[in-house]
């Protein structure tokens, strides 16, 4: 569908939403003290396991594998991001998108950087990212916008989709450092759900977006299974069957425990008690206070049969 705009929209919601956290300043950046000409900067020193030794040394390999001149680099720690646009919007990128994403992700849910230094590659264009895909991963994408390879280490973005798939991505790194035995529901939900995000009241917060009308859609047509079957899927069921509609059901149960206020608490409930409820369920019907899940999902599907698109209506890029 034409109609899908996957857009990240922190400076429109900033206005709208009077949130209280404050933005990056551009103070943090620094250029490294002995390259100055150098497109490489420095952001934030403060997070992360790796020393600023590890960081330069990291950079200095990657330049040598870089496909162009076109492409600069900017420490952003945890991450190296690298891309093609112009050097000033790449480092803009950077510190409006993903350093924004990072705080707010760690401020709620994540203790653990990933345990390596991960490349966030930002490609400006679909010519660019398939070219570049398959020329230093040897990878055939099979989705226009972007992807994490946990494999080369690297986060994948077509970036003139927008920044929404890039935070959906830096979820993932994120959940494989902190619980590397989440279930794919959760794992997909969470970074889904950010895949439309904002600020409110100094948190993250994901909106409604392109993957609500084909849940309403498969609701109606009673096409959404059970909450007990979503959870207990494993990757290939997750991924393989009715993909679409698997990645709306995680979002918008994930949306759902956000707008009651809860997803933070279910977070760390189902993290603490993973070896007893590997699938979350238990700690589900816990948090939602709803031992008969059935119940559960007919007023859930009310729910998000009565939620509307309206923020795709205002997209603006970061
Ligand atoms: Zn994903």
């Amino acid at each position: 569908m034409n109609t899908k705009i996957r857009i990240f929209i922190p400076l429109a919601l900033l206005l709208l939403l009077a949130c209280q956290g404050s933005w990056a300043s551009k103070s943090n950046l620094q250029p490294k003290a002995n390259d100055p000409g150098s497109s490489s900067l420095l952001i934030d020193s403060t997070s992360g396991g790796f020393t600023e030794a590890d960081f330069t040394r990291h950079v200095e390999q990657l330049k040598k594998k870089l496909p162009s001149p076109e492409f600069s680099v900017v420490i952003q720690r945890p991450f190296v991001v690298v891309g093609d646009e112009p050097p000033k919007v790449v480092q803009q990128h950077a510190e409006e998108t993903i350093k924004w994403a990072v705080d707010r992700l760690k401020q709620d849910f994540f203790t653990n950087d990933p345990k390596e230094i991960l490349d966030i590659w930002l490609f400006k264009d679909a010519a660019s990212y398939e070219k570049h895909t398959r020329f230093l991963f040897g990878d055939e994408p099979t989705t226009p916008y972007g992807y994490y390879s946990s494999k080369d280490k690297a986060l994948i973005m077509n970036i003139s989709t927008g920044g929404g798939t890039l935070v959906h991505e830096i979820v993932h790194p994120f959940m494989e450092a902190n619980f590397p035995a989440c279930p794919p529901w959760l794992n997909e939900g969470l970074g889904s759900l950010y895949e439309q995000c904002g600020e409110v009241g100094g948190h993250i917060h994901g909106f409604t977006n392109w993957r609500l009308p084909a849940l309403q859609q498969a609701i109606k047509a009673g096409k959404v299974p059970p909450f007990k079957t979503l959870t207990a899927m494993d990757s290939s069921a997750f991924y393989n069957n009715g993909k679409g509609t698997n990645y709306a059901q995680s979002r918008y149960l994930c949306y759902y425990m956000q707008e009651k206020g809860v997803l933070v608490k279910f977070y760390q409930d189902f993290h603490a008690h993973q070896k007893e409820d590997p699938t979350g369920f238990k700690t589900l019907q816990k948090i939602l206070a709803q031992k008969d899940m059935e119940v559960f999902k007919k007023n859930w599907e009310k729910y998000v049969l009565g939620l509307g698109e309206e923020f795709e209506l205002r997209p603006v890029r970061p």
